[in-house]
This record gives structure tokens, sequence and C-alpha cells, in this order.
């Protein structure tokens, strides 16, 4: 990474830093960040700032750097099963604005995919009062297998149709460049920007919601596999011709794990009638009640789905040996029944030594995390090119 970046991140990361603390901390010269300060200062994008941190002896303030947020905005977009939801963020990642439209087709077309686009992106700038001009870039995240290289949806459960190249006509119709990804990898992305993972250079996300999902951050960088369909977590086999899962094939971790799963498994223990005219989440809401009142069937089954968990975490940190796995998905914002006990068990079936157990933790949700692993998707283009794209210093 050039070091201009690398400057830039830090500050980024920080928040704001002193010119004296980037020297130290990335071990060059007190000259070179100096230069490099002075460009990224002349090109608009880091600002002079009093540093209430610190005063000099003599008791003025010392001057500390940050990122202009008004250096460009960017829109970052989550589509998924029940919701749509965006965020318009400044330079920082700061949230400006937010929207949500229901999503309540299960399927649909390209064309009517941009359309749902067309009214989060007109509600997300209405409510920021600002106009698409001031956009730089988007980030768009959506389940499925999706070519991050190539920009195609190969194939996502909220399309009828795969291969599908959705950047081409973004950029015709609003002129700047779409960004598209996975939406397992957008929450890893939201956790190495904004939340626990930002300081950290490995960690990994598993999400459970209707299917599950995992994401990794490897020596500072997202995972993505070769085609997009690397660490489908959910899809590994935990089971010989086990329970049917949603992708034809059998024995997948979600396929017990997920939420319609528990779904499944709740209509039949739970006796709930006339389960046809219920949607899936007040299903599920129906059987952590009933579970967190103690009622023994649902209990069950968060218990049997617990060991399912418990298996795929060992496998993860047996495969991968990161030193944080955060858990996170809609149900994880009420307390996952036996959740410490599922994380214990992960633990004793792996050959940990004990000394530095993985540590891992459940995200509290907060539903606009995935946007704004969009709005971090479109950052990253913005900041190699705004920042990096200049011939500087290299570390
Ligand atoms: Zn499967």
């Amino acid at each position: 990474m050039p070091l201009r970046q690398q400057i830039f991140e830090y500050v980024r990361s920080h928040g704001s830093a002193a010119r004296a603390e980037i020297t130290q901390a990335l071990d060059i010269s007190a000259g070179s960040v100096t230069t490099l300060t002075a460009d990224l200062i002349a090109e608009g994008v880091l600002q002079e700032i009093e540093d209430t941190r610190r005063a000099t002896s003599r008791g003025r303030p010392r001057v500390a750097l940050r990122i202009v947020p008004q250096a460009a905005y960017v829109i970052g977009i989550k589509l998924a099963f029940n919701k749509h939801s965006a965020i318009l963020a400044d330079f920082t990642g700061n949230i400006v604005a937010t929207a949500n439209v229901p999503s309540d087709v299960k399927r649909r077309s390209t064309a009517t995919l941009f359309q749902e686009i067309d009214t989060l992106i007109a509600l997300v700038l209405s409510d920021a009062d600002k106009p698409m001009s001031e956009v730089k870039a988007v980030g768009l995240g959506l389940p499925g297998i999706i070519d991050h290289d190539q920009a195609t949806v190969t194939w996502s459960s909220l399309l009828t149709d795969g291969d599908q190249d959705l950047p081409t006509e973004f950029k015709r119709r609003y002129g700047v460049p779409l960004f598209i990804d996975n939406d397992t990898n957008m929450l890893a992305l939201a956790e190495q920007w904004f939340g626990e993972g930002r300081d950290k250079t490995d960690f990994a996300v598993v999400t459970i919601e209707n299917g599950v999902g995992m994401g990794l951050v490897s020596d500072g960088q997202l995972y993505r596999g070769s085609n997009g369909m690397g660490l489908e977590l959910g899809h590994t086999k935990v089971q010989m011709d086990g329970a049917l899962c949603r992708c034809g094939q059998r024995g997948c971790l979600e396929a017990y794990l997920g939420a319609y799963a528990l779904t499944r498994e709740a209509i039949t223990a739970l006796d709930i009638a006339d389960a046809t005219a219920l949607k899936n989440d007040d299903i599920l809401e129906t059987l952590l009640n009933k579970a967190k009142a103690g009622d023994r069937a649902a209990l069950a089954i968060f218990k049997r789905a617990g060991r399912y968990l418990s298996v795929g975490l060992a496998n993860v940190i047996q495969l991968f040996d990161p030193p944080l796995i955060i858990v996170a998905g809609d149900r994880m914002q009420h307390e996952y029944p036996y959740a410490e006990a599922i994380f214990k068990d992960a633990q004793d079936m792996t050959l940990s030594t004990r000394s530095k157990p993985c540590q891992i933790h459940i995200r509290a949700w907060d539903d606009r995390v995935w946007a704004r692993g969009a709005t971090a998707l479109a950052l990253s283009f913005l900041t190699e090119t705004m920042i990096s794209g200049h011939t500087g210093a290299t570390a």
C-alpha cells in the first residue's frame, strides 16, 4: 500500500491523529509525513484541527489531522429478503441519512430490482438533502454468490436470473461506479471499518439469519475466494444424507441452524395452527418467546440448533485460527438461548491450547450495520482512486 494511503488509513481508523503519532505508528520519517500530509491537505482530503487531547508545554493546543467529511459522499445499499436499506455517508464514514423500503417480492427481475434501488436512492438523497452529483460511488450488498472481480451476481436468492451485470446498468443510470459484494462480506467490512475489527488484522464474522454466512478478514484484507463462493459456511456439510437444504443438497449446516430450519421445526413441535398464514418471522418470534418462558419443546429446538452452531464455530476456529469470531444476525438482537454453553462447546471441540482461546462475541444487532458495510465498500474504492491513485512514495 502506498505510504500516503497508509497515512490516510491511519487517520481514518483513529478518527484524528497528530503528525508525531503517525510518524511513530508507521515508523517513517517525520519529513515524509510532513510532505505527504501537506499533499493530502492540498488535495482537500485531510484537514488540520485543534488536538483537544493534548496541549504543548506552554498550554497552546497542538494540531491533529482528520479526514475532510465533505470531500466525497457515498451510498451503501443492502438488499434483503424482507427489507432493503440505504445509508448515505460522508468521507469519514459517518452516517448522514438512512432510508428503508419493504421488500415483499420473493424473487424479482433485474428491472424490478432497479426500480427498488431507484426508490431507495431517491429517499436517502432527499433525507440528506443532497443531489446525486455529490455521491462519488455506491456500494451494494446482497445475498448470494457474487463475483467481486467480474462485478456480476452469479446467483442470488433475490433475483430470478443469474449472471447479472448490475454495475454497467447502474453506471448508465447514475453515472457513478457501483461495487457489489456478498452481504456477509459487507458485514465483515463494516466490522473492519467501524466495529470491533477496527484494530484487528484477522477476524471472522459468522451470520445466522435465514441462511448461515461467513466473512473473513485475513491480514487486513477481506478474503473472497476465487469464484465468490468461498466461506459458504452454511453449506458446509455437517451430516451425511441429512436434512434437505435450500440449495438442494443435504446435510448443510444451515439446514439445521438457519431461521428457515428453526421455523420448520417450530411448526411441527409447537403445533402452530394455520402456520401457512403466518410469516416466518412471526413463527420465530413465537418460538423464541416460548423458549424464554421455559417451554421445553421450544428450548429443545434451540439446544439442537446450538449444537450445530458449536460444530460450525469449532470448524471455523480449527480451519482459520482467528483471534476473534463475531457472531451476528437478526435474532442475535435477542439473547440467543444457550449462547455461552454453545461457545464453550465450540472451544472444547478444537485443539486449542487454551492459552489464547479464540474470542467469540455476539454482535448486538443494529439494522444499519449491513448498509454501513456497503458504504465501506464504496469508501474503499474512493480511497484507492483518490488517495493511492497518485504516484507517491511507496513503503
Ligand atoms: Zn446447502
